[in-house]
């Protein structure tokens, strides 16, 4: 894996302009949108010069990091990656010119609306969007239940059945006319994640904003990236709540010792998930290979966020604590799309 030349300053820009936000997002519902440009404008998204494969070797990190600080920043992070991705795939090359550079340089912040279509590929559901050929573009209807990292100026990537046989997937700007937004921010954690009900109603997207026409063809290719880019979002949580019961180790004359879950044990496990998902960084990311991976992930998190909880205590049920938001953060992690129940079914199949 290619290690960050600029890593200083990544913590600097961690210390300086995510941590004291940290609270506000999580008990205030903020969204850290400054912060996610300024990574841009510091260059953490450039992939000049570089391959997809290396830039998101590099990206990887940068997600692990925020994560690592806050799971809901990271992931508003990964709907950003998510939005480059489709745009560094699409054969659209006009669209690519127009837009790759301001969502890399921190001009403009992507998002994505593609679980739905994830679980209508894996045999779970229905397409929510439906798309009508016009003269000159796409027709657009439909809901969306939940799409995060939106907002004035962003972009989002949607995909929409046009047809029996034919599935599209379109550029939509949350400005462009008959898309309504209705903030949600009534989750357990997640509120400051910028996550809106999205209804499509009438919505023309012209051809230069559409990805591809060939959905059932673009969406193998980028979906394993779509995939990677999570898997640092559970790691980052979980080496900030190893940090913590490694900070409470003595406490009590070291009674902690005596639980069943042990920061080693916990250490060990992502040191395995880490090597198994550098492997597939460094040989090429397979799909099959990153569900394996962030599988792990899932429940590597889930176990070092409660191993958390009972080392650090009666502190960690306080309102505020870190430990407790990390929790209600990596129940997120596990419905995130794929959730823990679509990984085992696309595992098994
Ligand atoms: C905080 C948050 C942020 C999210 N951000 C995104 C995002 O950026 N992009 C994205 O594509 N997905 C997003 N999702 C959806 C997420 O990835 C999962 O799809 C979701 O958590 C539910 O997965 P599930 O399979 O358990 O479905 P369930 O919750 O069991 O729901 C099954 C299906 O019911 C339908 N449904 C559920 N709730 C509603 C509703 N309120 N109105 C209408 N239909 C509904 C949907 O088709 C859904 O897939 C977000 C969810 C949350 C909680």
């Amino acid at each position: 894996m290619q290690t960050l030349q600029q890593e200083r300053t990544l913590d600097e820009l961690l210390q300086q302009e995510l941590k004291p936000l940290v609270r506000k997002v999580d008990e205030e519902a903020y969204y850290a949108e400054s912060f996610l440009l300024q990574l841009g404008r510091d260059g953490w998204l450039s992939s000049e010069g570089l391959t997809v494969g290396e830039a998101a070797a590099r990206e990887v990190q940068v997600v692990h990091a925020v994560s690592a600080n806050c799971m809901t920043t990271g992931f508003n992070l990964w709907c950003h990656l998510a939005a480059l991705t489709y745009v560094r795939h699409t054969e659209n090359e006009a669209l690519r010119a127009r837009f790759l550079p301001a969502l890399e340089n921190g001009e403009l912040l992507g998002a994505t609306g593609l679980s739905n279509p994830m679980k209508y590929y894996a045999g779970l559901e229905k397409l929510h969007l439906n798309a009508e050929r016009v003269s000159g573009g796409y027709v657009l209807n439909g809901a969306l239940p939940a799409v995060s990292n939106l907002g004035k100026g962003h972009w989002f990537g949607a995909i929409a059945a046009a047809g029996d046989d034919q599935r599209i997937m379109a550029f939509v700007s949350c400005d462009a006319e008959g898309v309504s937004l209705k903030e949600k921010t009534a989750y357990l954690g997640l509120n400051g994640s910028a996550t809106y009900a999205c209804r499509l109603q009438d919505v023309f997207v012209p051809d230069e904003e559409i990805l591809s026409e060939d959905a059932d063809t673009f969406v193998p290719a980028i979906r394993p990236y779509f995939v990677t880019y999570q898997v640092p979002l559970g790691l980052g949580v979980t080496e900030a709540a190893i940090a913590s019961m490694n900070k409470c180790r003595s406490r009590q004359h070291g009674a902690n010792q005596l639980l069943p879950v042990q920061p080693e044990d916990l250490q060990e496990r992502l040191d395995q998930v880490t090597a198994d998902f550098t492997q597939q960084l460094d040989q090429g990311v397979t799909w099959k290979g990153m569900l394996e991976v962030r599988r792990k992930a899932v429940y590597l998190t889930l176990d070092a966020v409660n191993a958390a909880m009972m080392h650090t205590g009666g502190p960690a049920y306080l309102q505020a604590s870190p430990d407790g938001r990390r929790l209600r953060e990596a129940f997120f992690f596990l419905n995130l799309t794929p959730t823990a129940k679509h990984l085992e079914k696309m595992l098994q199949a």
